[in-house]
């Protein structure tokens, strides 16, 4: 656009802080520069041919490429009941306790939207995934951080009683966690329910990592604690679990009345999306034990290749406990602002990351962080690797 023309501010005050999201500014940077991409969350291989070819034959035989039903295809809202209940014991009806969404990202957004009225108070952990923030503006509510500090980013169970007033709505919870890699534990999750059932409390509970937990922890979702299922709404994504982040088929689990007043807003934001490819998920959520087993070990094994190389060139590394990421401290190399780390990363080492600093509200929390995404091929990860051994020391 030509400089003599003042750019106009279309977004209006509350929005317009959003800008462009982290992960869009950072794949850019990568295609721009040619650099290994650690940055966005993404696999670098797809998921199982049969849950590919389920997909094919579905658009082939024309099952979804007409809309679906708004709440979702009866085959796959069966397949997310029967998953709750195989891995979790978690009964779901599957007519009125389940809604597919255009990916979890959708189901984030209707959620907020639907509960949160201007005003509201959301507690949510911070660094907090970037479309809570975006969501919560949009619903114009206000965002109320519970801070997870490095190196281990335990829950502080004191600050979150503290945070709840009056006007709390929700609180939003993720675990595992993105970015930093923290899984709750049974104390920790224990506090979460006390807290939401002690001030009756909605729970939003993000488990779009729920196959992705390391070192034979269990995921244990939020909803199948007591005095939960009636205020829980659990979002999870086949993104993940499948390896197919670009299909975006997700789902909100809550009791009917709660789903209902998610369904309202949802069908206003997309109405349906996504129809053959939910056929193919319904067919992926049905594979075999081993399929997730082998799942969670590969990533475990790629989690440990990429922590002990970032070790291995000196920074301090968080191991994660559950995710695609690694987090780690820049400091020790001599960087404190992860911000500027990231952007010069191509030029200094050819290597893209994501700051942590962009989801925090408490900046200097997260300054010094950097995450690094592990869900990649082998040799990716170790040129990678290699690339940032020659990083220069300040
Ligand atoms: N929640 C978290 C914590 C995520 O990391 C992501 C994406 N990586 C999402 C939600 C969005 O998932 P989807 O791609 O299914 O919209
Ligand atoms: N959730 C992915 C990540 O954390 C990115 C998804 C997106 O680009 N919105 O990297």
């Amino acid at each position: 656009m030509s400089s003599s023309i003042p750019e106009r501010q279309w977004l209006p005050p509350h929005l317009r802080t959003l800008g462009t999201t982290i992960f869009a500014e950072m794949s850019a940077l990568a295609t721009a520069t040619g650099s290994i991409n650690l940055g966005q969350g993404f696999p670098d291989t797809d998921g199982p041919d049969v849950v590919r070819e389920a997909a094919v034959s579905a658009l082939r035989s024309g099952h979804g490429n007409q809309y679906p039903p708004g709440i979702g295809i009866p085959e796959l809202r069966n397949a997310i009941a029967a998953h709750q209940l195989r891995w979790y014991g978690q009964s779901v009806d599957a007519d009125t306790e389940v809604l597919v969404t255009a990916g979890a990202t959708e189901a984030i957004a209707a959620t907020i939207l639907a509960l949160v009225d201007e005003g509201d108070e959301v507690i949510a952990l911070e660094p907090y995934y970037d479309s809570y923030g975006a969501c919560i503006a949009m619903a114009r509510g206000v965002r109320v951080p519970v801070t997870l500090r490095a190196p281990s980013f335990r829950i502080d169970v004191e600050a979150l009683r503290a945070a709840v007033t009056p006007r709390t709505r929700l609180l939003l919870i993720n675990s595992p966690h993105n970015p930093t890699g923290m899984a709750l534990t049974d104390a920790e999750r224990e506090a979460i329910r006390s807290v939401a059932v002690e001030n009756d409390l909605i729970v939003v509970s993000d488990e779009v990592y729920e196959h992705l937990v390391f070192d034979d922890r269990a995921h244990v979702p939020l909803a199948t604690l007591p005095g939960m299922a009636e205020r829980t709404i659990t979002i999870g994504s086949a993104g993940k679990t499948f390896s197919f982040t670009g299909w975006k088929i997700g789902w909100a689990i809550a009791e009917p009345g709660l789903l209902n007043a998610v369904r309202t807003t949802k069908q206003f934001l997309t109405y349906v999306s996504g129809g053959p490819f939910q056929y193919a998920v319904a067919q992926a959520l049905e594979l075999p034990d081993d399929y997730y087993r082998s799942f969670t070990a590969e990533l475990q094994r790629k989690r440990n290749l990429l922590s002990s190389g970032l070790a291995s060139i000196g920074f301090d590394v968080s191991v994660p406990e559950g995710t695609y990421f690694v987090t780690t401290d820049i400091r020790p190399l001599g960087f404190d602002d992860g911000l500027d780390f990231c952007r010069r990363l191509p030029e200094l080492a050819g290597v893209v990351a994501i700051p942590h600093q962009v989801f925090y509200d408490d900046l200097e929390a997260g300054r010094p962080l950097v995450r690094w995404a592990f869900c990649k091929q082998d040799d990716v990860l170790l040129e990678a690797i290699d690339r940032l051994s020659a990083l220069p020391r300040r």
